[in-house]
């Protein structure tokens, strides 16, 4: 089990979650990416369509 960066919520794999896989954050919608399977991590995921205001 991970918790997610942001809101500290519980996060558990399922049987088809896989390394690199995004998964959005149930409790706070975050975009997160699993860094690892086991034990299971997950990291939040960079902001690729982020506006930087350029
Ligand atoms: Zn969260």
């Amino acid at each position: 089990m991970a918790e997610c960066n942001v809101c500290g919520a519980s996060l558990e794999p399922n049987k088809e979650t896989v390394k690199g896989e995004l998964m959005p954050c149930p409790e706070c919608g975050t975009e997160l990416e699993v860094t690892n399977i086991d034990p299971f991590t997950v990291a939040e995921a960079p902001q690729e369509d982020e506006d930087w205001g350029e």
